[in-house]
């Protein structure tokens, strides 16, 4: 099944009107024909997860652009005194499209559960958001050889009641905490067995769902590496953090996903 690319920057707590003003110009005056028109005809999907306060100044700027723009978290409660909280409500006011949950910044920081994550999801699939499900495994448990357990557990625990409909709308984001800012890449190789041991968990529930999912590679993807990583079969394109920050590197990866820069999936 042909699945659309799709790359997402993920700004984490960096940024400010000043510096972002600079960032989106030059993300926007990088990306290359190529992938301007990809994105425009639906071909490639890419975007950015900034900081809530800024969503407004990403929707302003990106709004003609095709680019998406969204959150990097969710309440998973619909509204009311829960002080500090934001609700996908209030992301849809702001014409977020997608918003992450349960990156591991967040379940290690924040003690957020595999169950709480699958209750912020549930509140982006009611408003019409694409939820991007972070997962991924601890050094410890790649060491000890059981990274694909506790993979499968993150998701199995994330997409536990959903529907076909439902899960056929997620995003998932393969991210090994080891990976993740350390500049220590996951093989392309071992990246695909986990997208693959994924994609095989989700057709558990259901066939159609688990070919339509997108699951996206996260952890020191840079420009150079972007390319191997996209010619997997079931790796659909990439969440980027520190390689977000930087504008031409950024539009250098979402050239990679471009569907003519790569071997069809
Ligand atoms: C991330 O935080 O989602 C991430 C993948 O970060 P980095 O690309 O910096 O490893």
């Amino acid at each position: 099944m042909q699945r659309v690319p799709l790359v997402l920057g993920n700004w984490k707590m960096n940024g400010s009107v000043q510096a972002n003003e600079a960032l989106l110009q030059g993300l926007l005056g990088s990306l290359s024909p190529q992938a301007d028109a990809a994105i425009k005809q639906g071909d490639l999907q890419a975007g950015v997860a900034v900081p809530a306060p800024y969503l407004f100044q990403a929707a302003t700027r990106l709004r003609s652009s095709g680019l998406l723009w969204g959150a990097q978290d969710c309440s998973n409660e619909i509204a009311g005194a829960f002080t500090g909280e934001i609700s996908a409500d209030m992301l849809k006011d702001f014409d977020c499209q997608f918003a992450l949950v349960g990156h591991s910044e967040r379940r290690e920081r924040a003690a957020e559960s595999s169950d709480l994550v699958g209750r912020k999801l549930g509140q982006l699939l009611n408003n019409g958001l694409m939820p991007v499900v972070c997962v991924g495994e601890p050094l410890s448990e790649r060491e000890q050889g059981s990274a694909e357990d506790f993979v499968v557990e993150q998701v199995r625990a994330a997409t536990k009641g959903l529907d076909e409909q439902q899960l056929a709308a997620l995003v998932i984001a393969y991210e090994p905490i080891w990976a993740i800012g350390t500049g220590r890449s996951a093989s392309s190789s071992d990246a695909q067995a986990m997208h693959a041991t994924i994609r095989h968990e989700l057709s558990q529930q259901s066939q159609s769902a688990a070919q339509a999912v997108r699951i996206l590679y996260g952890g020191s993807v840079k420009a150079a590496t972007a390319a191997e990583l996209f010619a997997q079969p079931d790796i659909d394109g990439a969440l980027v953090g520190g390689a977000s920050l930087d504008a031409t590197e950024f539009a250098n990866i979402i050239q990679s996903a471009c569907p003519a820069s790569q071997s069809l999936h």
